[in-house]
């Protein structure tokens, strides 16, 4: 795997208004410097014990993304360092974020997981509870955090009109969402959808933030 070859190839071939989160779960750190020194600055994780144990080693200008499933409990470690926490699925997660980012004094921006695909398995707020949240002005709520959009996973199938069908069902929510009395839209401009097999459909559908993985890495190492 030629990893900086890959970042380079991959940059070129997505629009400027989409960013990359580089997705280095379960690969290790000179992977990360790899693509690093290839000009890549947003990493995603997403296992926290997995992320304290890399991070000391690699270059503190990293942005890192946390997109996996989140205990409340596990917060208070990645709260002194994380940029964003893309897996936000509970209104207790989102309090205790708010908790731990004035613990540190720090602002920490959050993407709210929206539950999309068919399986029972994925986590995320359904549409409803998503409404309700942004009824209230969030910034009040929540003083410590920036709501910065939305992130969706589509169903795991080989039905690509599927995927298409719920990335564009989430676009048009994210522009409901951005409707709502309750949202900054300063901050509010990101819709985080979109994985190495089905990228491409989430751009076309609207995506401004795909997470990829096994086409940058290769398959997982460990
Ligand atoms: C692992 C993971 C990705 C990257 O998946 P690839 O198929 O390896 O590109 C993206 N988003 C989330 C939430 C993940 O857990």
């Amino acid at each position: 795997m030629n990893i900086a070859e890959n970042i380079r190839k991959l940059r070129s071939s997505i629009p400027g208004g989409v960013s990359l989160v580089a997705v280095s779960k379960f690969h290790p750190e000179d992977a990360i410097r790899e693509a690093y020194g290839a000009g890549q600055r947003i990493f995603g994780e997403s296992r926290v014990q997995e992320l304290v144990e890399k991070r000391p080693d690699l270059p503190a200008d990293i942005k890192w993304h946390f997109i996996g499933p989140l205990q409340t409990n596990k917060v208070k470690a990645i709260a002194p360092f994380i940029h964003t926490i893309q897996s936000i699925d509970t209104v207790k997660l989102l309090k205790e974020v708010d908790k731990q980012a004035a613990r540190n004094e720090l602002i920490i921006n959050v993407l709210l997981e929206i539950h999309i695909a068919k399986e029972e398995s994925k986590h995320g707020f359904s549409r409803d509870e998503c409404l309700a949240l942004f009824n209230e002005p969030v910034g009040e709520a929540y003083p410590n955090l920036h709501f910065c959009g939305l992130m969706g996973m589509a169903t795991n199938t080989d039905n690509m009109e599927q995927v298409r069908q719920e990335f564009h069902d989430l676009h048009q929510f994210f522009e409901t969402v951005k409707s709502l009395p309750g949202v900054t839209l300063s901050h509010f401009q990101t819709l985080s959808m979109g994985m190495t097999h089905d990228y491409r459909i989430a751009i076309e559908e609207g995506s401004t933030m795909i997470r990829i993985g096994t086409m940058l890495f290769g398959e997982r190492e460990y």
